[in-house]
């Protein structure tokens, strides 16, 4: 009988975000996806009130989902010069990157992302096991 299939990342894969870079922030239109709680801490850390915070900085898509804006140019209302300006209180998505579902799905996929974020391949890594935990997880939210 043969056990459970072995991820196609079994042997773990390396990723460090690079000093400087803020590609994934910014550039384009896409979500940034926050919760009460996020939106909360995110507010504590730029000492504001969560409702003003909300009301200037956070928008309503979909089904009542909530993204942080983005400026005119696609960047992340939250992005400055030296990068995130909340960085200890970023959200959950942004904690994740790149390790999210549709990235981790094939070693092609994997590859693919890799011409948008400089980090893939290189500095850390990170293990199997670790990789599958922050999967279950995100697809538990889903
Ligand atoms: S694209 Fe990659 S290296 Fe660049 S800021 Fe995002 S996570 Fe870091
Ligand atoms: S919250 Fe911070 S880490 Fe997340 S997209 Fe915005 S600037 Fe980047």
């Amino acid at each position: 009988m043969s056990g459970p299939r072995e991820p196609w990342y079994k042997d773990g894969l390396q990723f460090s975000c690079q000093p400087g870079c803020r590609r994934c922030c910014g550039g384009e239109p896409g979500y940034v996806w926050v919760n009460e709680d996020e939106i909360a801490a995110i507010a504590r850390n730029l000492r504001m009130d969560a409702d003003e915070f909300e009301r200037i900085h956070v928008r309503t898509v979909y089904r009542g989902e909530k993204s942080l804006k983005e400026k005119k140019n696609g960047d992340c209302v939250l992005l400055n010069e030296h990068g995130c300006s909340v960085y200890e209180a970023r959200p959950q998505q942004c904690r994740d990157y790149p390790f999210w579902p549709e990235v981790l799905k094939s070693w092609a996929a994997w590859a693919r992302e890799k011409e948008r974020c400089p980090g893939i391949g290189e500095g850390e890594l990170h293990t199997a096991p670790k990789l599958t935990e922050l999967l279950k997880r995100q697809d538990a939210l889903d």
